[in-house]
């Protein structure tokens, strides 16, 4: 009896695991194409300043909607898109598209806003990146300090000659860099020796309980210290509750970006949350 249950079980998750397989092949296969259709957009998020409540900046974040499948999850198809090298291509398309409406946002009025764009590994490693970005801040004529590359702790702490030459070059141009999803990371900050960075984003996991668990409001406060003492601004990602905006308020955190204040939107929505936020004042 229980050897039928084990081969049921193991049976069980062979599927399992072929379904997965065969999913990551076909999302492998679909990418290809949908870079290219109109299947992958941009949504953005505000990011709010924590006293003023203005919304400063907006984070590009990336949608694959398939006709068949429907939206397919951002870090699910990343994680292929990076493995298999298309994450070049696709960044570029990310790029273009989020200095593009950044453009239209400033024509139309909106001129204070940046951009935060996520960059992945493989796209540092390309020998001409920073030539595509200043070639694409050129093209939209908008000044390197309206965009911002996040890069996440494990980029930071890569010792390639040319990733590390990357970020200084982006530096040396004026565009500035994040550190994304801090303090989940390998948390060495040696990386902090070698380039200089602007922003620390604070991973929306501590924020999940900075205000229930002492120990991460602790943390969580030695953290935008410790930035601040680094002349660095800090954004708290995933504020949903009026809690952790009181929290964040007291310790004196610059921005913050959450679904308390808007989720992702569409350019569109983007635009007329834009207009309605800037009649309150
Ligand atoms: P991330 O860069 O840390 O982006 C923040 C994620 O948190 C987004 O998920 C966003 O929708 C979600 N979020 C925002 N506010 C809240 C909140 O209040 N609560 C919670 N629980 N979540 C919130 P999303 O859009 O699914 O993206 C997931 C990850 O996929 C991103 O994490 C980033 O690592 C990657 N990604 C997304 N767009 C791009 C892109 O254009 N390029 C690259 N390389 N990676 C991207
Ligand atoms: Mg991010
Ligand atoms: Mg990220
Ligand atoms: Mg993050």
């Amino acid at each position: 009896d229980a050897k039928k249950k084990g081969k049921n079980q193991f049976s069980f998750y062979t599927t399992k695991l072929e379904q997965q397989r065969t999913r990551k092949s076909k999302i492998e296969q679909m990418l290809r194409t949908a870079i290219e259709s109109k299947e992958i957009s941009l949504c953005y998020q505000p990011i709010v300043d924590t006293v003023s409540k203005r919304i400063i900046g907006l984070e590009a974040l990336v949608r694959w909607n398939h006709p068949e499948i429907g939206e397919i999850p951002a870090n699910e198809f990343i994680a292929v898109a990076e493995e298999n090298g298309l994450i070049v291509s696709l960044g570029k398309h990310i790029l273009m598209t989020a200095l593009h409406d950044l453009k239209h946002l400033h024509e139309i009025g909106f001129d204070h806003l940046y951009v935060s764009v996520n960059l992945s590994l493989r796209q540092l490693r390309h020998h001409d990146f920073t030539s595509l970005i200043s070639q694409l801040l050129q093209k939209n004529k908008l000044q390197a300090n309206y965009l911002e590359l996040e890069i996440t702790e494990n980029i930071a702490l890569c010792d390639e000659k040319n990733v590390i030459y990357s970020i200084q070059k982006l530096k040396d141009i004026g565009v500035r860099i994040a550190i994304d999803d801090f303090g989940i990371g390998h948390s060495s900050i040696g990386y902090l020796r070698t380039f200089s960075v602007d922003t620390l984003k604070i991973d929306k996991s501590f924020i999940f309980d900075v205000a229930t668990n002492p120990n991460t409001a602790h943390l969580t406060s030695a953290l935008i210290t410790f930035a601040h003492n680094l002349n660095l601004q800090v954004v708290a990602e995933g504020v949903e509750k009026a809690e952790q905006l009181h929290f964040l308020e007291q310790h004196h955190c610059d921005k913050i970006q959450g679904y308390l204040f808007s989720p992702p939107v569409s350019f569109e929505q983007l635009v007329s949350l834009l207009h309605n936020s800037s009649s309150q004042c």
